[in-house]
């Protein structure tokens, strides 16, 4: 049975992932995600789908992210019917998180329309809530490790990345025995030794695997986080300042909640109080709670005492009302909220209000994509335009590198070192073209095998399956 690949996004960009595959008269989707950033990439969510969305079989997701999920609505708004499977966690996080994407892209038109400031008259959203509510309608739970018969000869098995709650790597089996899959989809790949996930599951190999590459050519610091934390807390405490952090609502605030937890549980920190400005966040935080397959072992001992993060010095922010009363804060304190790059949402209200005072710091946690907000202040502009108007950066800005959901590339090599034998064909997505090709070089030169970078829209025939004679 022949296997075709093709890369329809989350090839040279990190954002957009959707990868289709054919076998026989079948065809399925892995990831369904919405392109963001610059806008050359924003406009490809407008292009028609590459493929009839009613010749789609079924769409796997490998996590809730947008950048992988974001599309669902639309693909089903245009005709996509069949089921959608991913894990239970994921599934409950999509809950939140597409129809809040919905929402958004409901709000971003209106405004647009309000302001006369795009080309399209009217501007329309590219779906809406409702569509995305539509959508979850499909969402059917797989857990991970069992099996599941695409039909025509192709089985799939989900497996745990540790990225965020929920995240899978996919693999796609010729026969069911279970063995090496012929085609595996790393998704986004976590890290080992991180808190509250449980680690990515070691892979024996592949045939032909599909890998992320966010952070190809990068390390991220071996320091524990803790420390700078505690450094940039202190100081902004005795600063009289503000602490803003824009923070991803899913992974990186609960994240933070049990660092911050932890640092003021030791006394390492004063105990400031702390606002989770973002629904979604909240609304996380009690999935992290309830998916204990996600979790390790020791973040189950501690949820029977008091949950790690949920720390009492913790905030709720629900309404809008809410969260513009805390400009009006004048007392050191510490606000998370979303979007984590500052490309909208609260943490943009927030940024613009507290950005012109030099007491006040700018906490970046997470991966700043090229064109955002985030990435401005990282690269060190000295004024960034919020709503039409420039502000003048007064503010500290500070990246706590440790945090990242993504494998650096020693990690990804680590990781790749567990295989037992070379895949015949490894394929980079899910990264600039930078750090693509920075981990191509360095799998070709450490460990010697087969790897190309893919391209937008390329399409590949992957080789009969080299089972069972070669292993
Ligand atoms: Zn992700």
């Amino acid at each position: 049975m022949d296997l075709t690949l093709r890369f329809l996004g989350g090839a040279g960009s990190v954002t957009g992932s959707r990868f289709l595959v054919d076998w026989g008269t079948r065809r399925v989707l892995i990831d369904c995600g919405l392109f963001q950033g610059p806008r050359a990439l924003r406009e490809r969510n407008w292009e028609p789908f590459p493929v009839r969305p009613d010749s789609i079989e079924r769409v796997i997701l490998t996590h809730a992210h947008i950048d992988h999920t974001g599309y669902l609505p639309r693909l089903v708004k245009d005709g996509y019917r069949r089921p959608v499977r991913a894990t239970p966690a994921t599934c409950d996080l999509l809950e939140l998180m597409l129809p809040d994407a919905g929402h958004l892209q409901e709000e971003e038109a209106g405004w647009h329309n309000r302001h006369r400031t795009s080309r399209h008259r009217p501007a329309l959203p590219l779906f809406t809530e409702s569509d995305a509510r539509r959508s979850l309608d499909l969402l059917r739970p797989l857990p991970y490790d069992h099996g599941l018969d695409l039909g025509g000869g192709l089985s799939l098995r989900l497996r745990r990345a540790g990225h965020i709650l929920g995240s899978a790597m996919v693999e796609l089996h010729r026969d069911s025995s279970g063995g090496i899959p012929d085609l595996l989809f790393t998704g986004d790949l976590g890290r080992s030794g991180q808190p509250i996930l449980k680690d990515p599951d070691r892979v024996r190999g592949a045939d032909t695997l599909v890998l992320e590459s966010t952070y190809g050519g990068r390390t991220h610091g071996r320091d524990d986080p803790r420390d700078d934390l505690e450094r940039i807390i202190k100081h902004a405490a005795e600063q009289r300042g503000m602490v803003l952090i824009p923070a991803f609502a899913i992974g990186r605030t609960q994240t933070l909640l049990y660092l911050l937890n932890d640092l003021q549980e030791a006394g390492r920190i004063p105990i400031l109080p702390i606002y989770v400005d973002s629904p979604m966040a909240i609304h996380a935080v009690s999935l992290y709670c309830r998916h204990t397959e996600d979790h390790d072992l020791d973040m189950q001992a501690l949820m029977r005492e008091v949950c790690p993060i949920r720390p009492p010095n913790m905030t709720c922010v629900r309404d809008v009302e809410e969260s513009k009363a805390l400009n009006d804060l004048t007392e050191p304190a510490i606000i998370i909220s979303a979007a984590g790059m500052l490309t909208g949402g609260r943490s943009v209200h927030h940024l613009r209000h507290r950005l012109g005072d030099p007491r006040n710091t700018i906490l970046l946690v997470g991966y700043q994509a090229q064109g955002t907000r985030g990435r401005l202040l990282q690269d060190g502009a000295r004024e960034v335009e919020i709503y039409g108007q420039k502000i003048r950066v007064q503010a500290q800005i500070q990246t706590l590198s440790g945090l990242s959901a993504h494998a650096d590339e020693e990690e990804i090599l680590g990781w790749l070192g567990g295989f037992e034998a070379p895949p015949r064909q490894t394929w980079l997505v899910h990264g600039e073209p930078e750090s693509a090709g920075a981990l191509a070089n360095s799998i070709r030169d450490r460990l010697g095998w087969r790897v190309d970078v893919a391209a937008h829209l390329a399409g590949v025939e992957l080789p009969p399956s080299a089972q069972p004679s070669t292993r």
